[in-house]
């Protein structure tokens, strides 16, 4: 018996695709077809549990290299298919999913990468084979087939000998072209290398003939010569050490699978190794490493963590499976939620790796914290490494993830000398103070000498010190911790000064009403309001900005590759208390204010590291000064 059928109108359009395929991955089909072997073998060990008349029996894949004839074949012993089977699973597309990533591959030939991500299955033979050869035997059906196509209209079935249950896919090279190189898959250690990379944790044994060269070695032990022989050899490693129990795995185990894979030289800082059964059923290994990947801050850096699927590698950097703010982050995701097919995942891959992802990025919280709390020096080297993104997290999306990493934050302050949480802050405030203060410095030392801090010293509050660019963007984020509002030293209103302290300040705002307005005009242009300030003790002058947009706020913006513009409003706050401010008022009285408000308005720029606006003209009232002063 034989006969001829034609493939279903989608079938011809898959293969055609699959045919011409721009496609350079093309080394997937094995892949692809090993998968299909695997979960043929499955099938039939679930049957076997319950049907007597599959009787048990040693699993395996088998690949076989025909150089002469070019071929590459691979067999398997499990389920098989029945001459229906054959018509309906190779004859025909039956899911909508792989009909859905035809739509798309029309509509994008961009897409075709999609192939090497999640497959095509069975019909990706067709892009390095002219001529494929399927032998079948299923245990439902008491003859054997055979199907050969060539990928075009049709294909034939024919009726043959075959006792033993299981498939046998053969696979007749294309002609070599200038660009392609078919016979590469002809070669042993090309063939090792493929299961290695795409197939090594698959849980049957790929078993094939390999060329072994054996040393041999005369009667005093002295080495003769190399003999060739061939061995049956298991080229995969079956186990995956993620598929292992957490507690079967040692630490050190871990580590050396994490340089190994991820070609580091040092132990990673972090390891977690994540079992989950349950609604969503995953096994992860992420990894921490130690010194900060080189290329971590530019733009070439991909994240992601390299996604499998029943121990079948699918692909290298899912970036679905990570959150941004956690792109440092290495390791590796098995599900078998997901199929290595197209079909099922154009349906669910989203979702099931969203739900990972989450799961993920919980546990990874969960860890840091409990870090935190029992190896603060382990928890500093992280923090110093990658606190940044830890707090890019936080401003990342408006704040949406505010609350769960708000209490990874650690902040050197000008009072303690470790790093503290936001948490310990709170616990270490004064009675009655109602804020978190903080100031942007590069070190204690440089915010202990701002003059916006001088009242906030005097009452012993402690203020934390900002040094990234980011810090103030998370810190608006933030806004609050626990009830307390976090605020700026050198925006809006301190809210530090007690009630008589308030009115007797109002008095002089009262009695130096057009001295300040008289100011404020000269200064106009240049700053939005000229106030007495409630923040100075011992300095004469600082400058402040609005609530909103802060100067380093600014400055950070500014310096963006596609730079804004952004501007903070400047205030200009004096000291009333401060003999400076006797001094400007007689200038007033003079009449000759505006050289002197001229001249500390660029002394307050210089203060908050702004350029002042004309160093010349300053340079030259500077000079004027010291000649009328020194006599
Ligand atoms: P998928 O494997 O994702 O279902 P394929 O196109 O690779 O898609 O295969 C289609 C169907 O053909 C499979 O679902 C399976 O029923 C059958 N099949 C493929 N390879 C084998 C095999 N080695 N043994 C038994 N059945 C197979």
């Amino acid at each position: 018996m034989s006969e001829t059928k034609k493939f279903k109108t989608e079938t011809k359009r898959l293969l055609d695709l699959m045919i011409n395929s721009i496609y350079t991955n093309k080394e997937i089909f094995l892949r692809e077809l090993i998968s299909n072997a695997s979960d043929a073998i499955d099938k039939y060990h679930y049957l076997s549990l319950t049907n007597d008349k599959l009787e048990s029996k040693d699993y395996e894949i088998r690949l076989s290299l025909d150089k002469e004839n070019r071929t590459i074949t691979i067999s398997d012993n499990g389920i098989g298919m029945t001459h229906d089977e054959l018509v309906d699973h190779l004859g025909t597309i039956a899911k909508s999913g792989s009909l859905e990533f035809m739509k798309k591959l029309e509509e994008n030939k961009n897409e075709v990468d999609i192939i090497g991500q999640f497959g095509v299955g069975f019909y990706s033979a067709f892009m390095v084979a002219k001529k494929v050869l399927v032998k079948t035997k299923s245990p439902f059906d008491d003859k054997a087939y055979s199907f050969e196509s060539e990928g075009t209209d049709s294909y034939k079935l024919d009726e043959i000998e075959k006792n033993e249950t299981g498939t046998e896919i053969t696979l007749y090279l294309r002609d070599n072209t200038d660009d392609e190189n078919y016979d590469t898959y002809l070669e042993q250690y090309k063939v090792e290398k493929l299961v290695k990379k795409y197939s090594d944790y698959v849980r049957y044994p790929i078993k094939m003939m390999c060329k072994r060269m054996n040393p041999t070695y005369d009667e005093e032990g002295k080495f003769k010569e190399s003999v060739e022989t061939m061995e049956d050899t298991t080229l995969n490693s079956m186990i995956p050490l993620w598929k292992k129990n957490k507690s079967e795995v040692s630490e050190e185990e871990l580590n050396s699978f994490y340089k190994q894979k991820f070609n580091d030289y040092e132990d990673p800082l972090f390891s977690m190794h994540i079992n989950v059964e349950g609604n969503l059923t995953y096994n992860a290994l992420i990894f921490i490493p130690k010194k900060v990947p080189y290329d971590l801050y530019s733009d070439q850096y991909e994240k992601g963590l390299q996604l499998y699927t029943k121990g079948v590698f699918i692909m290298d950097k899912c970036k679905e499976l990570i959150p941004d703010y956690l792109k440092f982050t290495k390791g590796l995701v098995d599900s078998s939620d997901l199929s290595l097919n197209i079909s099922r995942e154009i349906l669910q891959q989203n979702k099931q790796l969203t739900n990972i992802s989450k799961n993920i990025e919980k546990k990874i919280i969960t860890e840091l914290s409990k870090t935190l709390k029992n190896d603060f020096d382990k928890y500093l080297e992280f923090f110093k490494s990658y606190g940044v993104y830890i707090k890019y997290g936080i401003y990342e999306n408006f704040g949406e993830k505010k609350d769960d990493l708000k209490d990874l934050l650690i902040y050197n302050t000008i009072n303690e000398d470790k790093m503290i949480t936001l948490k310990e802050y709170v616990n270490h405030m004064k009675d009655n103070q109602k804020y978190i203060y903080y100031a942007s410095g590069s070190n204690k030392e440089a915010v202990l000498s701002m003059p916006q801090l001088d009242l906030l010293k005097k009452k012993n509050y402690d203020c934390l010190i900002l040094t990234d660019g980011v810090d103030e963007f998370t810190m608006s984020v933030l806004g609050k911790y626990e009830d307390f509002e976090l605020k700026n030293i050198n925006q809006g209103d301190l809210d530090i000064l007690d009630d008589s302290e308030k009115d007797e300040l109002k008095q002089k705002e009262e009695d130096n009403k057009d001295f300040l307005g008289e100011l404020k005009k000269e200064l106009e242009g240049k700053v939005t309001d000229v106030i007495l300030s409630k923040r100075l003790v011992d300095s004469p002058v600082c400058l402040t900005s609005k609530d909103g947009l802060s100067f380093e706020m600014q400055k950070v913006l500014n310096a963006m590759p596609n730079g804004s513009d952004a501007k903070a409003e400047k205030v200009l706050e004096i000291n009333p208390n401060h003999e400076l401010f006797n001094a400007l008022k007689k200038a007033y009285e003079n009449k000759e204010l505006a050289d002197y408000a001229d001249l500390l308005y660029n002394q307050a720029l210089l203060m908050e590291g702004f350029p002042i606006e004309n160093p010349v003209e300053f340079s030259n009232k500077m000079c004027n000064l010291m000649i009328k002063t020194i006599k």
